[in-house]
């Protein structure tokens, strides 16, 4: 049978790390970059890949981008991020309804899941795992993959294809993101985007960018199924 092929979002689709993520970019641009983040402007994570936070903080920081140090930056946020999500402090959870979907849909053979994520791969694990729902996707596309979100769609696409042994239309994939960078994403993809109001932009904002759906967020699991089950 065919199955369609679901890419999610991470940060404001299926979780809220509670600032954790944001937190760890600046701990590591303070021990990388040997810059204050009190000198730094604020971050703009929404829809953002890590690689191109990560470059913007080299050059807010007016450092030279090279590879070794944004490999140094890498492990250092990861470290971080590790800490962090397992501190006392920790404040995330995951949004409203994503557990119950993401038992429906591993019960439905109809479905493929992946990733589509501006999170470097590591920590979309960690991400994932600190509320253990990692093993539900596949594979995917990564902050590693590009700069830039629209060029990681086809790594996604390309990953799931090899993990699934199944090729996929682009009617047969859905992205499911938070934020307008999704929907264009989606559309660069020529797939179509689920959009959940879940995150920065709300549902009036997300609405008139030519979503296929836009939602208040996926707390109705079978309005959800049955949406994503239809054509
Ligand atoms: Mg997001």
């Amino acid at each position: 049978m065919t199955r369609k092929l679901l890419l999610f979002d991470i940060d404001g689709t299926l979780l809220d790390t509670g600032g954790a993520g944001g937190a760890s970019l600046l701990d590591a641009a303070e021990e990388v970059l040997q810059v204050s983040r009190d000198d730094l402007p604020p971050l703009d994570l929404a829809g953002a890949t890590d690689a191109g936070v990560i470059k913007k903080l080299f050059n807010d920081a007016k450092q030279t981008w090279v590879a070794e140090r944004a490999q140094a930056f890498h492990m250092a946020y990861l470290a971080r991020l590790r800490h962090r999500l397992h501190d006392e402090s920790f404040d995330g959870r995951l949004l409203d309804g994503v557990e119950s979907l993401l038992a429906s849909l591993r019960g439905h053979d109809g479905f493929v899941l992946g990733l589509l994520t501006g999170n470097l791969r590591r920590g979309a694990e960690l991400k994932l795992q600190r509320f253990g729902i990692d093993h539900h996707f596949m594979d995917g596309g990564f902050g590693d993959d590009a700069e830039h979100r629209n060029d990681i769609g086809p790594f996604a696409l390309q990953r799931m294809i090899a993990a699934s042994g199944q090729t996929f239309t682009p009617e047969q994939v859905i992205v499911i993101g938070d934020t307008p960078k999704d929907i264009a994403c989606a559309h660069a993809l020529g797939a179509r985007c689920l959009a959940v109001a879940t995150g920065k932009f709300g549902y009036a904002s997300l609405s008139g960018l030519e979503a296929w759906t836009v939602l208040n967020d996926l707390s109705q699991t079978e309005r959800v199924m049955a949406l994503l089950q239809g054509h």
